[in-house]
């Protein structure tokens, strides 16, 4: 299968992860007899250095013409005293609207030789496998009014029943690629707006008779979270909840470094990237952890190019990896199986 894949690396340590995620799918495309076209673009930073603009016109032609999007990070301090409109983070949510990306996926998963790494006792943390589906283009960050004065301050929470639906139906679909469960967290006690989520997904699991449905507030969610993270399988929530839980969750692992994320909408189209950030930090010494981008790609092919045994060889690659006692020096501080970027990711072709 031919597809076109434009690579937005971005800022700091973009480019050295999104270089290794190219890398693992050429093998993949080898491998599996596929043809994978790059073809790569400005954002962020780099963006406005080149074109005084975070998301130019050409990269949006470029996001266009292709099946899918994978993206490094974007942001450093070089810009951080830019006007809003040229800032990094501002060509993200700008792509993320202009595709009309409403949701965001984020899994979890345990790493059985990471534990030590995670806050949660190894064998609470040992169970961990959720996906986080998270609404991303509406709820109490694009409600109107909006606005504030010296004595009060309002924010608007708005759903429509089609923007529910759309959401909730992604989350039935992972979950059937899943163990089969959702729970759809919420504040129905309290909030109108959760009142409409919850009898959309009420009606809609009548579709769905093979997937298991619970409903969860988000107060007691975000405490199972702590407590049982093990008994979550798929997570659908509203803008505001899935931006709290997400983080919290991402903890889990112990690593930033590790995790993957989607953004994608109803036809499979879709912007793949690491949950970090560009770690300016480390940047441009080559030891940045590659995982979450390797990952991201492989996310890339199981739901915008339907390759499922090639995203799995992908995962299980990586884990295999991790097993072996091969890690980046985010994820251990010395030793002789400490390896920089382009050695970790030859550690993983060598296991494709
Ligand atoms: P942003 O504002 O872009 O989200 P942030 O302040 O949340 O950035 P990140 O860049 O996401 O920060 O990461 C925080 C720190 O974690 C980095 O400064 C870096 O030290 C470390 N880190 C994150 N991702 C990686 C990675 N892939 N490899 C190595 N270290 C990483
Ligand atoms: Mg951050």
């Amino acid at each position: 299968m031919e597809k076109r894949v434009a690579v937005l690396q971005g800022d700091g340590i973009g480019p050295e992860v999104t270089e290794a995620a190219v890398k693992i799918l050429e093998v993949v495309a080898r491998r599996f007899n596929h043809k994978f076209q790059f073809n790569y673009g400005s954002i962020g930073g780099e963006a406005i250095d080149k074109f005084n603009n975070p998301l130019p016109e050409e990269t949006i032609a470029l996001c266009e013409s292709s099946d899918a999007i994978l993206l490094g990070a974007v942001g450093g301090p070089k810009w951080d005293q830019n006007p809003t409109e040229l800032r990094p983070e501002k060509g993200l949510l700008a792509i993320r609207k202009h595709f009309d990306l409403f949701a965001n996926l984020r899994p979890v998963k345990a790493v059985p030789s990471l534990l030590h790494a995670s806050p949660l006792k190894e064998e609470v943390a040992k169970n961990v496998d959720m996906m986080i589906v998270r609404e991303l283009t509406g709820g109490i960050y694009f409600g109107e009014p909006s606005r504030k004065t010296a004595t009060s301050a309002v924010d608007t929470l708005v759903y429509t029943r089609e923007e529910i639906e759309r959401i909730v139906e992604k989350a039935f679909e992972l979950a059937r690629l899943r163990r089969g469960k959702v729970t759809s967290v919420d504040k129905a006690n309290v909030l109108q707006s959760s009142k409409l989520w919850r009898e959309v997904v009420e009606e809609m699991k009548q579709g769905y008779p093979d997937v298991e449905v619970e409903h969860q507030l988000v107060d007691s969610a975000a405490m199972k979270l702590i407590t049982n993270p093990g008994a979550f399988d798929v997570v659908v929530t509203e803008n505001m909840f899935g931006d709290i839980l997400s983080d919290e969750a991402s903890v889990i692992t112990g690593s930033l470094g590790l995790l993957p994320s989607a953004s994608v909408r109803s036809d499979g189209f879709g912007l793949y990237e690491p949950v970090h950030g560009s770690a300016p930090d480390v940047a441009g010494k080559g030891v940045a952890n590659p995982a979450a981008a390797i990952l991201s790609a492989a996310m890339m092919l199981r739901y915008s190019f339907g390759m499922e045994t090639e995203a799995a060889t992908i995962e299980k690659a990586v884990e295999t990896v991790f097993e072996d006692g091969h890690f980046t020096a985010d994820l251990s501080g010395d030793g002789d199986r400490v390896h920089s970027t382009k050695e970790w990711t030859e550690k993983v072709i060598g296991e494709l």
